[in-house]
Parts: C-alpha cells; structure tokens; sequence
C-alpha cells in the first residue's frame, strides 16, 4: 500500500531542532523556533495562567463537548481583544469569532471556509512569509503566489513593490496579512502604510485576510490592534486570525480563534453556519483546558492586569535584547550600522546573515538560527547573548 510513498521534506524550522537537539556543544544557543524564552532560557508558565487554572481547579468540571465555534465567553473575550471592548461592528453584531487550534487552525478554518465561496480565488502571501502560509493554503486548495515585502538593501519593508502587486491582483483574490511584527522580518507597515493598503484592497475587491499571532509583543495590545481598527473604519468585509501561543505562552494547548468582520448581522449568521460546517467537519469542535485558562484570564481584572503586565515584561525584554544585540555587535568590532535589529518588532529579525554565514554560526559555534538569516531574539537572554554577538562578529569579518 506504502511503497510508492514518498519522503515529504522535513519541516525547515522544526528539522533544525532536532539537529540542534543532537548538537553535543555546550554552548549551544537555539535562535531557530519561534518561541519566548525567558531570561533563564526556559519556556515561562505565566503567573496569571498558572492562577487561572488554580481558580479552575478549584471547581473541577465534567469534560463534555464543547459547542462546534467553541466557548461562548471566549468568543466574547478575544472579540474585545481584537476589536475593542466598544467597537461599533461588535455592537452590531456583525463580526462571527470562532475558538481554533491556535493561529494556525484559525487560518486553516478561514481558508476552507474561503475556498468553498470562491474557488478560483487565489492566494497571496508576503514575500517571505511565515512558512506555513503557503503550505497551509495550498492544502486548502489555493494557488498561492507572493507580492514583494522585504527590501534587503533598505532593510525594511518594500512597499511600493508591494502596493504595485497588490493593485495588479484579481478582485477576489486573497490577501494575507501580518496586522503586527511581521514573521520572518520584523518589519511592519505604518499606519500610513497601511492606510494606502486597505486603499487598493478596497479599489480592487481583494480579501484581507489579517494573521495576527503577536498582538501585545510589538508595541501593545492596543498598538499592535490599531490596524483592526483601520480596517473597520474602512467598512470592508474581512478576516482576522488570532493565536495566544505566544501572549499567554500556552503553545501546546493550541488557542487561536477566526474572526470574520461581516457586512450586516444577518450576513454574519449564514457566515458563523459556514464556519461551523468547516469545523465539524475537520475536527468536531475544539478542545476546553487552554481556552478556559484564556477566558478566566481575560475576563478576571486582576488576571487581566497580571497577564498585561506579564505580555509587557516578555516584550521588553525582546527590545532589550534587540538593543543589547546591536551593543554587543558593535563592542565585538562590528562597523555596520545595526540600528535595524532596534528598528525591527516582536520576535524575529531579519539579520541580513547569509545561508552560508548561518551554517558557520552551526557548524562552528552551535547557534542554530534559519538559513534565510531569521534569527529569534526572543531567544537570547543575559547569559547567551555575549556568546551570540562575538560568534555573528566573527562570521561578519
Ligand atoms: N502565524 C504566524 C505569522 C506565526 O508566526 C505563527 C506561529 N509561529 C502562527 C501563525 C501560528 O500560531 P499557532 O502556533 O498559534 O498555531
């Protein structure tokens, strides 16, 4: 039955965590996966979600089925998130949000959901994107091609390039989006930016279809939300996905969510049946432990205040990372100007290392970063990050 089945490739990221795994150096630092780590390099359990399952502890429950869009009151905690607490589309009743398997399941749910209503439509994803973009897509059945986003020379967003792409799309076409701390760059629009975005998406009759997997680790909840809210001040239909793998730290639980901003209320409850055909058919209805934790967080004010304080301490300490780095890299005799690495948001930096300089950084030191040059900040702390910066010296000499 199996003998014609073929090798697939090996996830980029994921294949390069196992070689890091194996890697016997002492000294080895992995800049590889996108996860935080804290200043002790270990994967923190947030105080509010260790107090919010205390709280559920407390008053165990039978383990039913959830509905098929999940927890009602986490439906209700993540639209406020994501829209404002009084945003005028939820008054209305025109948005449909939906409990997923993280950002990844609201992506998938949304581009089912997306081929069964247009299924000529294509795909286009930012060049480079999020690995998974593409893959995700075409398994929904989607062409998927690209339009331009990074500028190596500029060190920063091109977006003249990507405005022209965007303006030559096919109406119907859909268009993903990073709404903050663009992965792998780092590099976001601004609001200008994005203003003459939703411009062109709005001339030409695309689909925005926002990926919004770090809102609080760029510049805040409500700054890395702003571009929602210029997208439902322009009045167009739209997609937002949400993951609190990273803003809770609460990866394996998988809890994500699909908002859909629809045109009228009625509109928006043939939408919700739509988004649960999906759902049903893909896995039923999603799992309770990490969204209860979600919903007690969000909906508990001293939770809520905790979990803020917490998002702000992970997100300061990625700056002082960034910062440090460019110190460092200078102090270890570095003449380039760096200041982009400052420049840049959330997680990832795009550090302009080549393949080549990336492989001596494993062969040579045990710094696993990604091959396009990604490295995760998240994952330097006090004790490795002198470490980092005279290796990245080295290899820039
Ligand atoms: N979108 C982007 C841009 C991401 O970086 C990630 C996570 N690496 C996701 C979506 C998926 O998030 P999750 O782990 O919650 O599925």
């Amino acid at each position: 039955l199996f003998a014609s089945v073929d090798m697939a490739p090996r996830d980029p990221i994921l294949g390069l965590n196992e070689q890091f795994q194996a890697d016997p150096n002492p000294n080895k630092v992995n800049l590889g996966v996108g996860v935080y780590t804290d200043e002790n390099g270990k994967l923190p359990l947030l105080a509010c979600v260790k107090e919010a399952e205390n709280v559920l502890a407390e008053i165990p429950k039978p383990r039913g089925y959830l509905p098929i869009d999940g927890i009602a009151a986490y439906d209700k905690a993540v639209q406020s998130l994501v829209f404002g607490a009084d945003s005028e589309v939820l008054r209305a009743g025109r948005v449909v949000t939906v409990q997923a398997l993280g950002g990844t399941g609201g992506l998938k749910v949304g581009a089912d959901f997306l081929k069964r209503l247009n299924p000529s439509a294509r795909v286009l994803i930012s060049d480079p994107s999020w690995e998974n973009h593409r893959a995700l897509f075409e398994s929904a059945g989607f062409d998927v091609g690209n339009y331009p986003y990074y500028d190596a020379a500029a060190r920063g967003v091109a977006f003249e390039a990507m405005l022209g792409a965007l303006n030559q799309a096919q109406a119907g076409t859909v268009i993903v989006l990073h709404a903050c701390c663009h992965n792998p760059t780092g590099y976001d629009l601004t609001p200008a930016q994005w203003g003459q975005v939703i411009a062109v998406v709005q001339a030409r009759g695309l689909v925005p279809f926002l990926d919004m997997a770090y809102q609080g680790f760029g510049e805040g909840i409500a700054e890395d939300g702003a571009v929602i809210q210029q997208f439902v001040a322009s009045g167009l239909d739209f997609f937002v996905s949400t993951s609190f793998s990273k803003s809770f730290s609460l990866y394996g639980e998988r809890v994500g969510a699909l908002s859909v901003v629809c045109e009228s209320k009625e509109e928006a409850a043939r939408v919700l049946s739509q988004l649960k055909r999906v759902i049903r058919t893909n896995y039923s209805n999603p799992p309770t432990h990490g969204a209860q934790v979600v919903t007690t967080v969000l909906s508990t004010p001293a939770l809520r205040a905790q979990w803020e304080q917490e998002l702000a301490n992970m997100r300061e300490r990625i700056r002082s990372m960034r910062a440090a780095l460019v110190d460092r890299l200078k102090a270890h005799g570095v003449a380039t100007d760096l200041r982009f690495i400052t420049r840049q948001k959330g997680m990832f930096s795009y550090s302009g290392l080549t393949p080549q300089q990336m492989e001596r950084l494993r062969a040579e030191y045990g710094i696993y970063g990604v091959s396009t040059g990604r490295i995760c900040v998240a994952a330097l702390n006090t004790h490795n990050i002198d470490y980092v910066a005279k290796a990245m010296a080295a290899i820039m000499r």
